[in-house]
């Protein structure tokens, strides 16, 4: 029997609620996590939930080293003859609010308005411990063999996962031969079906700081004879971006999209018309990039781009006065085609900025890069298992494409675990505004991933039991 909504809101949802109501930012946001302790609150509170489960044979066990954030994992074994494991992967760390909420919401007051929940961390990734874990609940409630699994839940994923590996690292006894990743982590085009990520961008953030003077000074006295900070920075940028186009044109940002990726991309186009465009809030009149619907998923997967997501030496434009200032810091995020080397392209990031700096103006660079991340191909029987499981779940086959963000744990486990089977899912659909304001999580969606990922393990049992 299928989970049902009424089986999550008996068994799952009041937990989830308080999960909401826990303002466990990631490392990033956070300097201080450690005093605040509201991760540790957040992971016991998991840890509680994951102990009161019904499994024939498991273990909860949260993993902690030193000044890393901790993990939570809880091994369920398997149910009949079946080797290797099962990896479901999640998070419990947050993005900060962002700004403020529409009026009667709340990101750590988590709130319900018809069958979606509201608050920060709900849908990106706080459901996906209660997801797994119930996926697999359903599982030996209904007599259906699995094979041993090991939900994985993370507390640094928003800051780029850099205690992942450690983790990883430590645990590899206890992961054992992992042959199926299933990340529930990922997005959706729409509501009413498995929606399975085939690339996901990889992402190079530089904070640049260009200094001419050692304090500011009237701007009637210094200008015209200092160099602008602003202006240096403005031709530093035009070194990596065409102002005009938005191109990107340092060459080891940029790579060619193969052909499957193109395919898909169109076959979306002509069953959801402009399905990336209609979800943004544009505002009346202005013009979108990209010439099809077509060209804007490929560009919202594929393309590398420069968003500017933070400015210092600025001040707020209630108080600006005549100034010449002495510097001015950009924080320039850069998505990166899936198939891209970030660390290279990071690098020749770094020359481009650093070379011939104009008038000699200081400046000042520091970067952090991850990869982006190409789906293997799919194995015949997942291939099936994921098509069963969608129709099964939501009544509709399931949907494959690109995401534009990024997740470097994929990236990460790929490369430790080249022959896995990725199954990389979610429920960030239309309207989820995961690290924007207003984050929802939609149930039903929720419902429906759960109930296909218990469809993909059985499926992983099948098809070791008939391939042994
Ligand atoms: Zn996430």
């Amino acid at each position: 029997m299928a989970l049902s909504l009424s089986d999550f809101e008996s068994d799952a949802l009041s937990t989830l609620m308080s999960y909401g109501e826990i303002p466990c930012l990631s490392p990033m946001f956070d300097s201080q996590w450690i005093e605040h302790g509201y991760l540790d609150i957040a992971i016991n509170l998991l840890a509680d939930w994951a102990k009161s489960r019904r499994f024939a044979q498991s273990q909860v066990t949260i993993h902690r080293l030193e000044g890393r954030t901790p993990v939570l994992t809880v091994t369920i074994e398997a149910t009949g003859p079946v080797d290797g494991t099962v990896v479901l992967y999640g998070h419990l760390d947050k993005q900060p609010p962002l700004g403020d909420w529409s009026p009667g919401l709340e990101p750590f007051r988590p709130s319900r308005q018809g069958d979606r929940l509201f608050a920060r961390g709900l849908a990106d990734d706080g459901y996906s411990t209660f997801s797994a874990l119930l996926a697999l609940e359903q599982l030996e409630a209904d007599g259906i063999e699995h094979g041993r699994c090991v939900v994985l839940i993370e507390a640094s994923e928003e800051s780029g996962s850099p205690d992942l590996d450690a983790h990883l690292d430590a645990l590899s006894d206890l992961l054992g031969q992992v042959e199926l990743l299933i990340c529930l982590d990922s997005g959706a085009l729409t509501y009413d079906r498995l929606w399975v990520t085939t690339s996901l961008r990889g992402v190079i953030n530089v904070e640049v700081t260009v200094r001419v003077l050692e304090q500011g000074q009237h701007s009637g006295s210094a200008s015209g004879v200092v160099p602008s900070s602003f202006r240096i920075l403005r031709q530093l940028l035009d070194r990596v971006e065409d102002a005009s186009t938005g191109e990107i044109l340092v060459e080891e940002l940029r790579a060619i999209i193969p052909d499957e990726h193109v395919r898909a991309a169109h076959d979306i186009a002509e069953e959801f018309g402009d399905i990336v465009a209609r979800e943004l809030p544009v505002l009346p009149g202005v013009n979108l990039m990209g010439d099809s619907s077509a060209d804007r998923i490929l560009r919202r997967s594929w393309s590398p781009t420069l968003s500017i997501v933070g400015m210092s030496g600025v001040p707020d434009s209630s108080i600006a006065g005549n100034v010449l200032r002495p510097f001015t810091t950009a924080v320039l995020s850069f998505r990166l085609p899936p198939s891209v080397n970030a660390e290279l392209a990071c690098e020749a990031l770094m020359r481009v900025l650093s070379n011939d700096i104009p008038s000699s103006a200081i400046v000042e660079l520091s970067s952090h890069a991850a990869d982006g991340w190409v789906a293997p191909v799919l194995a015949p029987w997942l291939d099936q298992a994921l098509s069963e499981a969608s129709i099964g779940a939501f009544g509709h086959d399931v949907g494959f494409t690109g995401e534009g963000g990024s997740i470097p744990f994929l990236a990460s486990l790929g490369k430790r675990y080249p022959d896995v089977q990725f199954v990389a899912t979610g429920v960030l659909g239309p309207g989820s505004n995961a690290h924007g304001i207003d984050e929802m999580l939609d149930l039903p969606m929720m419902i429906g991933v759960t109930n296909a990922v218990s469809s993909v393990v059985a499926a992983f049992a099948r098809h070791k039991r008939e391939s042994a």
